[in-house]
């Protein structure tokens, strides 16, 4: 950081001295003209930008590092330099879905812009007023899917592969909904992985099963989640070989809440090789994803059978989409929608953050109500242990803990099985001084996570914010945060007791505890966030929405977080990838039936 401000100033200065140069004759303004680098904070860590102005006028924006998602970041590092180019000015809009990125990038041109000392004069931008000509743009496809995460996609995909002309509506600049920014994992039982670990024998379709009602406290439909127990697999085997994901051959994730490990994890342990490897796919079968495109309303003929979706595009011009098959909402759930989630269970009012995209408005509900469907479980919201306090976000550089990293509380205590279920660890949270609790693991432990490696950005993000300390020693780590380092010193000890015996008797921790014994560590600071929205609209096993009859509504499926009747009272860590698979795949089936 200090060198890379050094390395401005000398390019700052050495602009100033041959603009000295220059000044002895002709009237060149040096500080109008060059180039010049900036630095702005990203959602992951700095944006640096060099930028090159002539005679005031920005004429390139290169962005020189930056360690953003790279789907997520994509719409603003491709629309906003251009942005500001065309207006000669910083004061564009932020991309909304990508807004800390945007940020971060704008900051980066004005920090480069105040180095040269140059003010833009910003340029009319009369010629890009709104493009809102007041017409109906109307097209006509067999299926009409709205939202494009990972069951949108699933869902296009089977449509189109069985010969159906799909368009898939995302309004977001960006495709991927929260199947992009998750980890990724997806339960399967008897999957590949358990039998190359010698585990297989362990699980089955039964136990999964088992595992997914009771964690949501045996209110979901028991036959829906027969469904997902015995097409899992299948659907990761799909992934694997129909879509081409990679999967770890060797390692599985152990979410709270289950009996085994049966989480595969994709390369890279986020949702991004999923959503690449997803689009591709859709791509190769002519499926059209139109993105910025918002969906608004389901359309019916006078029968009530649905025959369309009316849209429209971020100009404001209204679109209107006809279905000859019929129509797939999967718009994801409602976590970042405050006044929904208030009127669903006013506990999750504006004193949460929450781990979604701000896509996940619920957008779909409203619209499968219009047309007469029948809204479940609303009041079950479930939210993430182990946040960002500031932000909101899932930390998954804290996947350590399903690898045995331990909580503790502001006394230095713990006080909750880390890998118990997350509504469970939440609340334990919210009942330690301040809200909030402590992960701490050390280099071991995070060796085998390979945590640091795969969430390098997060690190680095939340070393700089504070919430996160690193430390050789227990003392230096609980000193970051005030907490007593002999209270820390005496729970570790406790741990290294359990690990070493191989039974924890505060807790019973059912993966095992893991020595902390030996440092370097690295002690977080952590809040839930809302995460998951449980409730939704009601589907069959045909992924039929019903109306409040019980009744399907002509032609009108549903699929992944949008539905209510497969997680019960709380989801368990990687259900909802497999859930969002497995009904978006047989609704795409269905639907071309
Ligand atoms: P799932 O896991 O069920 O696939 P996701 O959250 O991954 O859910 O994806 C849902 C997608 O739907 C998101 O990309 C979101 O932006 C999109 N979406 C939500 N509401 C609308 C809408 N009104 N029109 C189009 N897309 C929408």
């Amino acid at each position: 950081m200090k060198n890379f401000k050094k390395k401005m100033l000398q390019i700052f200065m050495s602009a100033i001295f041959i603009g000295g140069l220059a000044t002895s004759g002709v009237t060149i303004n040096a500080q109008d003209s060059g180039t010049f680098q900036g630095e702005g904070a990203g959602a992951h860590g700095p944006i640096k930008v060099e930028i090159t102005v002539t005679d005031g006028q920005l004429e390139k924006i290169e962005v020189l590092e930056q360690e953003e998602n790279e789907l997520l970041a994509a719409p603003a590092f491709e629309s906003l330099p251009d942005k500001m180019i065309a207006d000669n000015s910083t004061d564009v809009d932020v991309v909304s879905g990508s807004t800390e990125t945007s940020e971060g990038l704008i900051e980066a041109v004005n920090d480069a812009l105040k180095a040269a000392g140059i003010s833009l004069v910003a340029k009319s931008n009369s010629e890009d007023a709104e493009d809102d000509n007041g017409e109906v743009t109307e097209e006509t496809y067999d299926v009409v899917i709205i939202g494009a995460g990972g069951a949108g996609l699933s869902a296009g995909i089977e449509a189109a592969d069985a010969g159906k002309s799909v368009v898939l509506l995302e309004k977001m600049p960006v495709i991927g909904g929260n199947t992009l920014i998750s980890g990724g994992e997806m339960n399967a039982p008897n999957n590949w992985v358990q039998e190359n670990l010698g585990i297989s024998k362990k699980d089955s379709v039964e136990l999964y099963y088992e595992d997914t009602m009771k964690g949501g406290n045996n209110v979901a439909d028991p036959e829906i989640v027969q469904i997902l127990a015995e097409n899992a697999l299948a659907s990761a085997e799909w992934l694997r070989d129909e879509v081409g994901v990679e999967f770890y051959d060797d390692q599985l994730f152990y979410f709270g809440g289950h009996t085994v490990e049966r989480a595969l994890i994709p390369k890279g342990h986020t949702g991004q090789e999923l959503i690449i490897k997803l689009k591709e796919k859709a791509d190769s079968l002519d499926v059209v994803t139109l993105v910025n495109t918002k969906a608004e309303h389901i359309l019916q003929d006078d029968s009530g059978t649905v025959n369309g979706v009316q849209a429209v595009d971020k100009d404001g011009n209204e679109l209107i989409f006809h279905a000859n098959d019929g129509v797939i909402i999967t718009s994801g759930g409602f976590g970042s929608n405050v006044e929904m989630r208030k009127e669903a269970n006013p506990e999750y009012d504006e004193a949460y953050l929450s781990t979604v995209t701000v896509g996940s408005t619920g957008d779909g509900l409203v619209m499968a109500e219009e047309v007469g469907a029948t809204l479940t479980n609303m009041e079950s919201i479930q939210t993430y242990p182990v946040s960002n306090p500031e932000t909101g976000r899932i930390s998954l550089l804290a996947d350590t803990r399903f690898d045995g990293a331990i909580l503790v509380n502001q006394e230095g205590e713990r006080f909750v099985e880390e890998l118990e279920r997350r509504d469970v660890i939440s609340k334990a949270i919210l009942e330690q001084t301040g809200e909030y609790a402590y992960q701490l693991w050390n280099d071991e432990l995070d060796q085998i996570s390979n945590s640091k490696e795969l969430h390098e950005g997060e690190y680095n993000e939340l070393l700089e914010s504070g919430f996160l300390a690193v430390g050789d020693s227990l003392e230096e780590v609980a000193n970051h945060f005030d907490i007593d380092p002999e209270a820390l010193e005496e729970t570790v000890e406790k741990v290294n007791e359990y690990a070493e015996k191989g039974e924890d008797k505060d807790f019973n921790h059912r993966g095992g505890l893991h020595s902390l014994e030996n440092g370097k560590y690295y002690l977080m600071k952590c809040k839930p966030s809302v995460h998951h929205t449980m409730g939704g609209v009601v589907i069959n096993k045909s992924t039929e929405i019903l109306d409040e009859e019980g009744n399907p509504i002509e032609n009108l499926y549903g699929a992944g977080e949008v539905t209510g009747v497969i997680h019960g009272e709380n989801r368990l860590g990687g259900n909802a990838i497999s859930d969002a698979i497995t009904f978006g795949r047989i609704a795409g089936q269905e639907i071309a039936k």
